[in-house]
């Protein structure tokens, strides 16, 4: 039995995509068979049917309509698939045997070009890896707005960190080794789809640089080439170009940058401090960029998320920005031009894209059109601002009107055109002298044809008598049955009968009707022709739309920097180059941004040679760790050259930010919550300098509380005697205090609360000094516990304040490690407490929290 030579040809075709759905061209339908069917049909929702295919059983098969193709590839690609589009590349009425068919693109997570898969403020990476010796380097690219970018960094969780930083949809990863599977393990973690390809290394001594002149026109960046970047960039684009099978002129530039120049944020630490996204539902609104965005373009919103990702490090390059940013403060009414103006702009970056690529409508060209119109008025109003800063003036030099895309579009393409471009209407008139010519056959032609109407009523005497039009008939005349002996003989021709009408042609009216026929058919023609023509015209200025691109997002991430610091009344911070960390009167962004009615607290930060170690002690809910994010988000937000919430703050950049936040349980690994938590501090010890900043929110917990008080105690001693990194540490061991003691830049603070006799009212301030107890028992009260409890826990406490309890001997630690329960840990606690300072006894450190996010 044989396969048809349809069927044959499919799967000689499928053979090529084995990783892909394979959308089958077939008259109106993508057709999918076999097992691309049965998944699909699944996954799409959508009937399974069967196909005879000359094989013994049937072939299982389902379709798509061809004009409703969009919204299915979009639900797949969702779900991470690709999707290979086959389709028929000769005509069929004259194809002999079966249609020639060709795959022309393949979709996947990371190509996609389309609006309806892609979100306005989000970029859509793709990002290739690549590790030889020791070496990773990455590629990373988005096609949708032709972004580029390169580098190499020298450990595979400095790549992990530097990739995730793209959050790509998908991985090339360019290995032709099972060894190599390292890297490929590390992936499976997370929702990308990863494609393996073998590299095409570049050899050690081959010439890199004219590697990448190769490449690009445009070479950018502070980085020096290398081979493992040219590797990692020549796969990028290899993958590129067999999905795309096509030009990609947009993909001109290429940016070769030091990862180390700017603040290294690991992934813990991204979504530890909810810089993009709230931990708890993954959604913009509650994170630092919720807050900041004030962009009004989609090319802003997406560079806004750029700065946040990467904080500078130099001090001349975050000055600048902040220059901007004070230039758009002061000067607000400029500010407000700039926004109106900036309303008038769309996605430049995308629609030079589209541009480029071939999928632009006539919309999106009306759409650029639009945007650079309004560039002029943008100039205007940031001449009034631009000479108090460099930035702004750079900005402003390099704006491009683009005065000659104006005109190319302005003179060809209607201002308000169809979505369907191949049939017509989209082309001006006076534009193209034969496109007039047949405009004005077709329009002679209706003329005629709505003249003959009047003219056969008189000629025939009947006065219902009608011209009119189908799509399968063409036009007629119709006549009702009762006025059918009015007709002369001879010259009417019947077409078609109705229920109590007949209906006819005569000569002239057929003749009349193909010349408007063909006149139209020419002219839809004609004007797809022009308009591909005025889009590849407009497509030679992709790199200078691109520049502009870029001028108008950054205009747009410093007008609204400005925006916001004056709404929440943010003050410029001092940057140093090197010294302390000082913030007066400091305030959490974003928690001060939620709190309905209640005012925020502001509180005090300073951190230097002195004072490297702040030991944060206090009941929970307190306010310890809004206290600490508090201070990492200002020294993001200032090292982005944002102004900062706080009366006065003087910065010394920090090369990294690390940080250990109770609620980062690992939910995708499945590690207990003491592993993450052990990995963590390993990570930060392994890496912290001098300059970082080290943010460890309840140090120790998730084991014994004589284990984590030990563990505490030496990590803290690690950081104090051998790295030196500023450091803010909560703990409920209050114990920990007397490290103050021994560690000559270690200074005890706790977050005070005012008691009265059964209340505590947390003041939120930061004072020196360690908390004096715990409030655990309150916290337990105000969570609800019943009152029997509260009351039997309360004596259970004057009880064991009561016991003096020496230092345990070893036998009897390890016995009590064993045993398990709460009583256990007060036990420990208070052996410890005692051991150290005897006034001070905690008990239940612990406790019942009553905010969800904190639970383990
Ligand atoms: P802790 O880490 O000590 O358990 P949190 O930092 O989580 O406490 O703070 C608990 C709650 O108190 C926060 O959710 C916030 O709403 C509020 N809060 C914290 N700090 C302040 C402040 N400075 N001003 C006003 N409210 C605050």
């Amino acid at each position: 039995m044989k396969y048809t030579p349809m069927i044959q040809q499919y799967l000689a075709i499928k053979a090529q995509y084995k990783d892909a759905f394979l959308f089958f061209r077939l008259g109106d339908f993508y057709e999918l068979f076999f097992e691309d069917a049965l998944t699909a049909s699944r996954e799409l929702e959508i009937t399974l049917t069967g196909r005879d295919g000359g094989g013994e059983e049937r072939i299982p098969m389902c379709g798509v309509p061809y004009h409703s193709v969009d919204t299915y590839i979009a639900q797949l690609i969702e779900k991470g698939y690709k999707v290979a589009i086959c389709e028929q590349v000769e005509d069929p009425k004259q194809a002999k045997g079966v249609v020639r068919r060709e795959v022309t693109r393949v979709i996947t997570p990371g190509t996609v070009m389309e609006g309806k898969f892609l979100q306005d403020k989000e970029n859509n990476y793709l990002v290739s890896v690549f590790q030889k010796d020791g070496v990773y380097a990455l590629a990373a690219c988005d096609i949708s707005t032709g972004e580029f970018y390169t580098t190499e960094v020298g450990t595979r969780s400095l790549l992990l960190d530097e990739m995730m930083q793209y959050r790509p949809s998908e991985v090339v990863l360019l290995t032709g080794r099972e060894e190599d599977d390292e890297l490929g393990e590390m992936l499976v973690l997370y929702p990308i789809v990863v494609t393996k390809r073998p590299p095409d290394v570049a050899e050690d001594g081959e010439d890199v640089r004219a590697g990448f002149a190769a490449l690009f026109s445009e070479v950018k960046g502070t980085k020096e080439s290398t081979p493992a970047m040219l590797t990692a960039t020549r796969g990028l684009l290899s993958y590129l170009r067999e999905t795309q099978k096509r030009s990609l002129e947009h993909l001109h530039q290429v940016t070769l940058y030091e990862a180390a120049s700017f603040m290294v944020l690991d992934q813990f630490t991204r979504r530890n401090l909810e810089l993009v996204e709230t931990i708890r539902d993954k959604s913009k609104k509650g994170s630092l960029l919720w807050l900041l965005d004030q962009t009004v373009t989609a090319m802003g919103g997406r560079l806004l998320r750029r700065w946040i990702d990467k904080p500078l490090l130099s001090k001349s390059e975050i000055e600048k920005r902040q220059a901007a940013v004070q230039a758009l403060l002061d000067g607000w009414m400029a500010r407000d031009e700039v926004r109106a103006c900036l309303k008038e702009v769309y996605d430049l970056e995308r629609l030079a894209g589209r541009i480029a690529y071939g999928t632009a409508s006539p919309r999106d060209l009306v759409q650029l059109k639009t945007s650079l119109l309004a560039i002029p008025a943008l100039k205007q109003a940031l001449r009034e601002v631009a000479n108090d800063s460099a930035a702004l003036q750079e900005v402003l030099d390099g704006l491009d009107e683009c005065p000659d895309v104006i005109e190319t579009i302005d003179r060809g393409i209607v201002d308000d055109p169809p979505v369907a471009v191949k049939e017509g209407g989209l082309i001006k008139e006076g534009y193209h002298e034969y496109l007039d010519k047949l405009r004005t056959a077709s329009r002679e032609g209706k003329q005629w044809i709505a003249a003959l109407e009047q003219q056969e009523r008189q000629a025939t005497g009947i006065r219902s008598l009608k011209v009119g039009y189908n799509k399968v008939f063409g036009y007629y005349i119709e006549v009702t049955k009762a006025n059918l002996s009015l007709l002369p003989e001879g010259r009417y021709e019947r077409k078609q009968t109705l229920a109590n009408a007949e209906r006819f042609i005569t000569p002239e009216l057929k003749e009349k009707e193909a010349l408007i026929l063909e006149a139209e058919e020419k002219r839809s023609e004609l004007e797809y022709q022009l308009f591909v023509e005025i889009r590849e015209k407009v497509a030679r200025e992709v790199k200078r739309l691109q520049a502009l691109a870029l001028k108008v997002a950054t205009v747009d991430v410093l007008q609204s920097l400005a925006t916001v610091a004056q709404d929440n009344r943010y003050v410029r911070p001092e940057i140093l180059t090197e010294g302390p960390l000082v913030i007066r009167d400091g305030r959490h962004p974003v928690v001060e941004a939620v709190l309905h009615g209640e005012p925020f607290v502001p509180n005090d930060t300073e951190l230097g040679t002195h004072q490297q170690i702040l030991l944060i002690t206090g009941p929970n809910m307190a306010g310890k760790s809004t206290y600490m994010r508090q201070v990492a988000l200002i020294v993001i937000m200032a090292q982005m050259g944002s102004f900062v919430p706080a009366e006065f703050a003087q910065i010394t950049p920090v090369d990294r930010i690390f940080t250990r936040i109770g609620a980062a349980d690992d939910l995708v690994g499945g590690q207990s919550t003491f592993m993450v938590e052990m990995k963590e501090i390993e990570v930060t010890l392994t890496n912290a300098t001098e300059r970082s900043l080290v943010i460890i929110d309840e140090l120790g917990r998730g084991t014994s509380t004589s284990e984590g008080m030990s563990i505490a105690q030496a990590v803290i001693e690690y950081l104090h005697n051998d790295i030196g990194c500023k450091t803010l540490v909560s703990t409920h061991y209050h114990e920990l205090s007397h490290l103050e003691t021994t560690l000559d830049r270690l200074k005890n603070f706790h977050m005070a609360v005012n008691e009265t006799d059964n209340n505590v009212i947390f003041l939120r301030k930061l004072v020196s000094g360690p908390a004096d107890k715990s409030y655990g028992i309150y916290c337990a009260q105000i969570a609800g516990l019943p009152q029997r409890i509260i009351d039997r826990a309360n004596r259970l406490l004057e009880e064991y304040e009561g016991a003096v309890v020496r230092e345990a001997a070893p036998e009897e630690a390890a016995n009590r490690n064993k045993m398990s329960g709460p009583e256990q840990e007060h036990m420990s606690v208070t052996a410890f407490a005692a051991a150290e300072e005897p006034q001070q006894l905690a008990l239940f450190s612990e406790p019942v929290q009553p905010k969800p996010e904190k639970k383990s």
